[in-house]
This record gives C-alpha cells, structure tokens and sequence, in this order.
C-alpha cells in the first residue's frame, strides 16, 4: 500500500535529532512556551525574513488571534475564499466576525483578485488569502484592492512553509499571518501548533498578550484573552524539522514535477496556465472526462505542493480505482465552506461560486510526501494511468 503521507518514515530520517531536542524540553521541564518556543520563533520568524513571531496551539487559534490584533470585532466582515479548510472561515466567526466568501481562480486554485471587489462593503475589514496545496495566492492585485478600501491582508500560510510568491516567502507579507504545525502539514509538529508571523510590532503585541489569558505579567491580566499557548515538546521538534524544511520542499518539487511527466499524456492540459483555463470548465468531456487536469506552477509562484491535487470528472471512480491498487488519496475539500451546514444561517445555494463548487466535485490528492520512493511515485502514475486508458477505451466502445 502507499500512503496519502507517511510520517514514521520522516521520523526515522531525523530520530537522533528530535529525540535529543524532546529530552531536553522533559528534562527542564519548560512544557509550555519556554526558551525551545522562543528559539523556534527567532528561528522562523528570521527564516521567512520577518520581525516577528508568535507560537500558538494550532492553525486555527493563528487566524483567529490574527483577525483579532488586526482590530476585526463582531459586526465586521472579512473575505475568505469558498474553497478552503473549513478552519479559515470558522476562526473568523470565532473572532465575532462574519466570513464573506470569494469564488476560486480556476487555474492556481487560490482566491480569485478579480472577484473580490464585488465582496467588499463598508462592513468589511481584511481579506485572507489562503495558499491552497501549497501555491501562493496572486497577492499584488489583493494588497492593491486592500491599499484601496484600506482593508487588512492576512494569509493564511497553513499550507505554505517556505512557498514563494515574486521571489519573496510567503507568510510574512500581510499584516498578519499565519501558519499551522498540524503534523501532516510541510513544516509539522508532534502535535497541535500554529503561529503568526508579522512585521507589526502592536499586532506581535497583541498576540502575544491573546495567547496567554490577556497577560504579559504573572496574575495581571491587561485583557481577556484564551489559552492558545504553544507547547515547549512542540517548539524543540519544530526547531529541529525547520533545518530540514528546504530540503523536503525540494523533494516534493521533484516528486511533482515527475508525476507531471508521468501523467502529462493522460492530462487535457498542455504547457501554459492559459489552456488549463480553458480545460478547468468546460472541455472536460472532451475525454469523455476522463482526462486528468494537472495542477500547475503560475509563473509568480514557487509551489511546495502540500497537496498534489488533480482533476477529474470521475473522481470517486478514479479514487475507487486508486484504492483497489493499493493507493491511498484525499479529497481537499468535497464541500466548499459556503455549503457547510454550520453556515447554513448566511443563506447559500448551490451555485453561488461555481469554480469552487467545480473543484469540490473534481479534486483528488494523490501520495504527496518528501519520503515517497520514485518507485512509488511510478506505481501511483501507472495506477492513475490505466485508470484514464480504461475510461478511454469504454467510451471508444
Ligand atoms: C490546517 C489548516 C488550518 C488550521 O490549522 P490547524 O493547525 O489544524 O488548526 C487553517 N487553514 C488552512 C488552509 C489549513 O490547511
């Protein structure tokens, strides 16, 4: 069988290294916060070439504490893309304010610039971008609609440790950013983790102040804040795995870039984003849809393929297939956040952004980790393969 992510076999890679570092943290005792957080922060936030860092609990408390020190309270509204983790809209409903949702770009996946003006009304406050899979967001065209409408940007990093966007990391462009340690994630802990990543000294401050129950002080509590701290085990693994961050997005770089040559004859898509464009809605039954859509590279973007997802219009019947040969795969996302039940009360339909709707219907993420075999990475594309060859040959029929 091989698996959708293996993190035994990443463990096995850096054992000595994240055994010692854990030791450590159980033989001081400093279980939450603590030097091996501080380290960590100084470490990242120097990393993405930012001022600050701020260690959290998970992804969810960063956008959350993020949407909050950019002064978003209840009756505010904040963009989101409709195709994301649910986690992005969710934390800033917990925030108090309400998510407005944007339509995908259907090449890049991620938030579409040339919806997003249409969103805007004088409740709203700040746009999240999110770098879904791994590629960054079109951000220019978003800090510039924000400049406009003095609205704050806050990325949504989760799934982007180390991806580039104009030649520059992504996570620490906004005002206030965010990641998640989530450990399947690029940069993962040995458990729940987040941070937020900013150049603004007051929204660092405050962060820093909403983690720790409103204190910077033993027993004197400024305001009313949460338990969102980060724990020391979490810190000291995430310093040890963050040396070894570059090196594993390489690996997955590699890994993409041979299942693009692996499937690239099974695909509709040839060579440029604009025919992709094209093929995204539309052409897909030119196969009898069973042609693969590829995800591609935009030319602003380094991908660190988080996710290396693909399309098709038989997707359960190609992640069947997939399973009975013995390859394990994930949707990202079956349900757009707008269709959600627990958004039931904003009163969407089916419809409402249809390339989000599209993607969720069609998206499939193949194995997708720095420890795959390039045999592996053979097997899954022969597997991917015939699956195309037999839809292919039964349409001809
Ligand atoms: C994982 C993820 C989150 C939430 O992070 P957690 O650490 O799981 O709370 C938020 N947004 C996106 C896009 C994510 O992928």
């Amino acid at each position: 069988m091989i698996p959708f992510v293996d993190l035994q076999a990443q463990y096995r890679s850096i054992k000595r290294e994240v055994d010692e570092a854990i030791g450590r943290v159980v033989e001081s005792a400093a279980f939450i916060l603590g030097r091996e957080v501080e380290a960590f922060e100084a470490a990242f936030a120097e990393y993405l070439g930012a001022r600050f860092c701020v260690g959290v609990n998970s992804g969810t408390a960063a956008v959350q504490l993020a949407v909050t020190a950019c002064g978003v309270t209840a009756g505010d509204e904040v963009l989101v893309p409709a195709n994301t983790f649910f986690a992005t809209a969710e934390a800033v409903s917990t925030a108090g304010a309400t998510p407005v949702f944007v339509d995908a770009d259907p090449v890049s996946y991620t938030i579409d610039p040339t919806k997003i003006e249409a969103a805007i009304t004088e409740r709203t406050r700040a746009i999240i971008p999110v770098h879904l899979y791994g590629q960054s967001a079109d951000l220019d065209p978003i800090f510039e609609i924000a400049a406009r409408h003095n609205l704050s940007v806050i990325e949504d990093a989760a799934q982007a440790h180390g991806s580039l966007y104009k030649g520059r990391r992504v996570g620490a462009l906004g005002r206030a950013n965010c990641f998640s340690f989530y450990p399947g994630k690029n940069l993962g802990a040995y458990g729940e983790g987040g941070a937020v990543v900013t150049d603004d000294a007051e929204v660092a401050r405050r962060v820093r102040l909403l983690r720790d129950h409103g204190s910077e002080q033993k027993y004197r509590h400024d305001i009313i804040g949460y338990n969102f701290r980060l724990e020391g085990i979490q810190g000291a693994v995430l310093n040890v795995k963050l040396k070894h961050l570059d090196h594993w997005n390489e690996l997955r770089r590699a890994h993409a870039a041979r299942y693009h040559e692996l499937l690239s004859d099974a695909s509709n898509v040839e060579g440029s984003a604009g025919d992709v464009e094209e093929s995204g809605v539309g052409k897909g039954d030119r196969d009898s849809g069973s042609a693969l859509t590829l995800p591609q590279e935009l030319p602003y973007a380094r991908h660190i393929y988080h996710l290396y997802v693909v399309q098709s219009d038989e997707r359960d019947a190609l992640q069947q297939h997939l399973a009975a040969a013995g390859v394990q795969t994930g949707v990202h996302y079956p349900v757009p956040v707008h269709l959600q039940p627990a958004y039931a009360s904003l009163g969407h339909r089916a419809g409402d952004f249809p390339q989000a709707e599209h993607q969720a219907a069609r998206v499939l993420s193949l194995p997708m980790f720095p420890e795959l075999t390039g045999a592996q990475v053979e097997r899954v594309a022969a597997a991917v393969r015939s699956f195309a060859g037999s839809q292919l040959s039964a349409a001809r029929v």
